[in-house]
């Protein structure tokens, strides 16, 4: 397997190089050379095989030759060791619950599979490679439970004091083992400078080997392709179109469901739903192109204002690779595949009370977004089953979805049993000397 840049077509670095840097030189984001097709008989047989047979199948396909296939399926069967259940609510709407891993999302995909191909490519190496990480919240809970206890590879997690809610910090600080929670007196982005200014201090690197576990970093992509198989294999009985609805933010979901369909699988149509941060129906439905700082939303892992993967799917409808291109034929082909639907506060509560009244389904704010676009999407297009992804567990906004729908929301127990755990963190000003000399001392 090959990979180039969305910035420049030409030059090719191997698996192990992209996932090891995360992003290339030339600040684009790296895509796979080549796209290959899956078996048609293996699409057509899907029922026959498991979630981590599907995965099996869709990564030894889209990485080729880049790891052995024995290699491969003990990579699979770690990262891949919970369901993605379809939960069908009636003919032609059904939920795609990708809330069943460690930490209640469905980074949790990504976050394990990056663990295992991060310990993989690291495993001959003789130092340890050591990931910093700069969280909010929510990813910091996904990549600290996808990279414990892996094999050499240690794990620092920067964030701010008091900004994240009680059971994020939990997730970040009761893990022991290679996760190390450094709490910083600041903000968020006191904590991401700490880390990119760590990246570049060269005397720093030189003694220590520094990975990011960085959100567009292909490994964290590849994993997200899988479930929209096991989705199929799920709702193929029912003989319909098949689209399938993805609440977006940053557009690594969906643009995952795209390269599943690239590799043969036959979905009818994506739909691209956001909350009030709508940059991507705005170009979708006027061919421009116009970020804009976010803004706040009860679903609000994805406020985002200029979403990251927007250069691959950009790169995706291109007719020519490595040079981007929003314009004329881009535009048709991206908008022939993607629908847009951007729904409001108002509407997304709305939208949980109605799923719970007429389903008795509890969804969370993300979910709500993507049922409401569907809804819009069949006004139109009523002989389809669309498939919406439940991108988190609703009691991840159990304040939220409760004062919305006068009912309590269950905690799952993984969650739950966290508030007992004790809080292990170093507490740290957000200066960078004391924090590199951490560094220094514990690595
Ligand atoms: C990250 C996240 C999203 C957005 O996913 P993208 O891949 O960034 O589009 C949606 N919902 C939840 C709950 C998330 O955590």
């Amino acid at each position: 397997m090959q990979l180039y840049s969305t910035k420049n077509a030409s030059a090719f670095v191997s698996l192990k190089e992209a996932v090891l840097k995360g992003l290339p030189d030339d600040n684009g984001l790296f895509m796979p050379s080549k796209i290959s097709q899956l078996d048609k008989d293996f699409i057509q047989n899907i029922e026959q095989y498991s979630f981590q047979d599907i995965a099996f199948e869709v990564s030894k396909t889209l990485l080729n030759d880049a790891i052995p296939e024995n290699d491969l399926k003990e990579i699979i069967l770690n990262a891949i060791n919970f369901p993605a259940p379809v939960v069908k609510l009636d003919d032609s709407i059904s939920i795609l619950e990708l809330f069943h891993g460690p930490s209640l999302a469905f980074k949790d995909f990504g976050a394990r599979f990056m663990a295992q191909l991060m310990s993989y490519f690291n495993r001959d190496e003789s130092k340890e490679l050591v990931i910093l990480v700069a969280t909010s919240g929510d990813t910091g809970g996904a990549v600290a439970a996808g990279f414990h206890k892996t094999p050499g590879i240690k794990v620092v997690i920067l964030y701010p004091s008091g900004k994240v809610s009680h059971l994020q910090e939990k997730q970040l600080t009761t893990l022991g083992h290679n996760i190390t929670a450094l709490e910083i007196d600041g903000t968020f982005d006191d904590c991401q400078a700490l880390v990119k200014k760590a990246f570049l201090d060269k005397e720093l690197t030189s003694q220590i080997r520094l990975s990011s576990a960085n959100s567009i970093n292909i490994a964290r992509l590849i994993p997200q392709s899988f479930y929209y198989f096991e989705a199929y294999k799920q709702v193929k009985h029912l003989d319909k179109s098949i689209v399938f609805c993805v609440p977006s933010g940053n557009f690594g979901n969906l643009t995952a469901g795209v390269l599943a369909q690239k590799m043969g699988l036959p979905i009818h149509q994506f739909i691209a739903a956001t909350n009030t941060n709508d940059v991507v129906p705005e170009y979708l439905a006027s061919g421009t192109y116009n970020p804009k700082p976010s803004v706040r939303t009860i679903s609000n892992a994805m406020d985002v204002g200029n979403p990251s993967n927007f250069a691959r799917m950009i790169d995706i409808y291109s007719e020519i690779k490595g040079i981007p291109n929003q314009n004329g034929s881009t535009w048709n082909n991206m908008k022939e595949a993607i629908i847009g639907y951007g729904i409001n506060d108002s509407a997304t509560k709305e939208g949980i009370k109605e799923v719970f009244d007429t389903y008795k389904y509890i969804i969370d704010p993300h979910g709500s977004v993507g049922y409401l676009a569907l809804k819009e999407y069949q006004k139109t297009n009523p002989n389809t089953h669309g498939v919406v992804l439940e991108t988190a567990h609703p009691s991840k906004f159990i304040d939220d979805v409760e004062a919305i729908l006068s009912q309590k929301v269950d905690i799952p127990e993984r969650l739950a049993s966290l508030a007992d755990k004790k809080k292990e963190a170093h507490f740290m000003t957000k200066d960078y000397n004391p924090f590199k000399e951490w560094l220094q001392n514990n690595f």
